[in-house]
């Protein structure tokens, strides 16, 4: 069993979808193995993304995730980075296929519902950022 790394963001909580998106979770057959709700400050998004921090969008990005309260997520399944990669769909909202959390209930490329770990070096950083070991037991 593995685990990733997911994000209900800040307008997936906003938009009250956050109870409907952790249904999906569990209907998909993961189980939550950590979870909390949290609102970033700039400097933990900034932190949070900082492989992103020479692309044109980092200031925006990271403007957004602190702008609202999002639901951490460590979620355990077989093969679960790309069960979650899947779930999700494409990073555009207006790309991702239909049945994708994402085509569903994501609103722009920038407002698009989810966050999810693309790797197991990305999951272990994204994981370990949020969660301490003892969380996760
Ligand atoms: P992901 O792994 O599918 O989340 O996509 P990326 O790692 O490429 O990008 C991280 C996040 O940055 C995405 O989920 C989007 O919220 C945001 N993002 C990506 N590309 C763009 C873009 O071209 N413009 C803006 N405004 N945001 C973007």
């Amino acid at each position: 069993m593995a685990l990733t790394f997911a994000i209900i963001k800040p307008d997936a909580v906003e938009a009250r979808l956050t109870g409907r998106i952790l249904a999906r979770i569990e209907q998909e057959g993961f189980t939550v193995r950590g979870m909390r709700l949290q609102h970033l400050t700039k400097r933990e998004a900034e932190g949070f993304y900082a492989v992103h921090s020479a692309r044109p969008f980092f200031g925006s990005l990271t403007d957004f995730m602190s702008s609202g309260p999002c639901v951490l997520l460590a979620l355990e399944a077989e093969g679960a980075i790309a069960k979650w990669r899947t779930l999700m769909g494409a990073t555009d909202p207006a790309k991702a296929e239909a049945g994708t959390l994402r085509k569903e209930f994501g609103q722009s490329i920038d407002k698009n519902a989810t966050h999810g770990s693309d790797a197991p070096e990305t999951a272990a950083f994204e994981l370990g950022y949020f969660f301490r070991g003892l969380e996760l037991l």
